[in-house]
């Protein structure tokens, strides 16, 4: 970690542009029967069938939204992809394809680039989705990545942010918090390498935080895990800016209101002990932290039973009626009225 680890450096002007894109995407092999024709033409070819397709696309920037002097290549290549299937995965579907689309300085080498691709790679093997095009150009300065992910939903099945119903339990997957605290571990180790670069992290206590942060993992389980239950979700999103936020996007565009239970928020072990550590409030970290991409959702109050002591699943609440605003009950039992903040606003704390 923090370090360089890029040994051999080949210029990417060496390669050439499509000596590049041949490079990167040889190792890539089509696992969908809805991919036709993958990178290699001018398009791409999908088979449309009876279903419904879904497209979702993310943009990230050098800078902006990963810092590479903890971020290695290859786990940024792994979250882009997690990034979009997400989204996919919040609609209730399947993700089969995914763009890749790259700019890069040459201040990077060849090995850089084929560090990223392999997080790619090992996303769309673990995930079974297609590698299916993308464009490659040049920067001035930094990397800029974007990716597009293409997925399936059967006719009605999709699952929307506005379509909650007054009374439905709101649910969430996994726990919370974890990713933010991991940036700020990293974030905290990044100055004192600064000072002094010889000091090497002990991250013992912080793993769990720092997979989270460097290695999310889209719930592509949670589409199955209902079914089996045979439970169907009136609404949906992902959590990547904070559950506050989230809640706000189903809470406006359903037009309810909701209530949550600060006891009830699914914390990890590590989350409590360095929330304690960096003296932040572990309720605040869920709802403002961000990058969870654990899914909220909510289900009919009559599926209470079915959701209950699931490992998978917390039940953190329940939608209320438009004019109730969205509250948190807090452990002492006051309301608290819930305000709109994503990620950024708790980093500019
Ligand atoms: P065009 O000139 O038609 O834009 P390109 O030479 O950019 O074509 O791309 C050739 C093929 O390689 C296309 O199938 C394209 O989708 C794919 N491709 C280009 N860049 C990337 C990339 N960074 N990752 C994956 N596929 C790529
Ligand atoms: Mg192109």
């Amino acid at each position: 970690m923090l370090e360089d680890k890029n040994t051999q450096k080949t210029s990417l002007a060496e390669l050439g542009e499509f000596g590049l894109i041949n490079h990167i995407t040889k190792y890539f092999k089509v696992a969908n029967s809805s991919t036709i024709k993958a990178v290699g033409d001018d398009a791409a070819v999908l088979d449309a069938s009876e279903q419904q397709t879904l497209v979702t696309t993310d943009l990230l920037i050098e800078g902006v939204h990963f810092d590479l002097s903890y971020m290695p290549l290859k786990h940024l290549g792994y979250k882009a992809v997690m990034v979009n299937l997400s989204d996919v995965y919040a609609m209730n579907g399947v993700a089969e394809q995914i763009t890749v689309s790259i700019a890069v300085s040459n201040r990077f080498p060849l090995e850089a680039i084929e560090e990223l691709y392999a997080g790619i790679q090992l996303a769309c093997e673990t995930y079974n989705v297609d590698l299916i095009g993308g464009d490659t150009t040049s920067s001035t300065k930094g990397i800029l990545i974007s990716v597009t992910a293409i997925g399936k939903v059967d006719k009605g099945e999709a699952v929307y942010r506005n379509t909650a119903k007054e009374t439905d339990l709101i649910v969430v997957s996994g726990d919370l918090g974890a990713a933010y605290l991991g940036l700020q571990v990293l974030e905290r180790e990044k100055q004192v390498f600064k000072v002094d670069p010889n000091n090497q992290p002990d991250l013992d206590n912080y793993t769990y935080l720092i997979e989270r942060q460097l290695k999310p993992e889209a719930r592509k389980d949670v589409a199955g895990l209902l079914k089996e239950l045979d439970v169907k979700p009136t609404s949906m999103i992902d959590v990547s800016d904070g559950l506050s936020s989230e809640l706000f996007h189903i809470c406006t565009q359903s037009k309810v209101g909701c209530k949550i239970y600060e006891e009830k928020l699914p914390f990890d072990p590590q989350v409590i002990s360095t929330c304690e550590e960096f003296e932040l409030d572990s309720t605040m970290v869920a709802l403002s932290g961000g990058e969870d991409y654990e899914l909220l959702f909510t289900v009919p109050i009559a599926d209470f039973d079915k959701i209950k002591g699931n490992p998978h699943f917390s039940i953190i609440g329940h939608i209320t009626a438009e004019n109730q605003g969205l509250q948190l009950v807090t452990r002492a039992n006051q309301e608290i009225e819930l305000k709109a903040q994503g990620w950024n606003s708790l980093q500019k704390d």
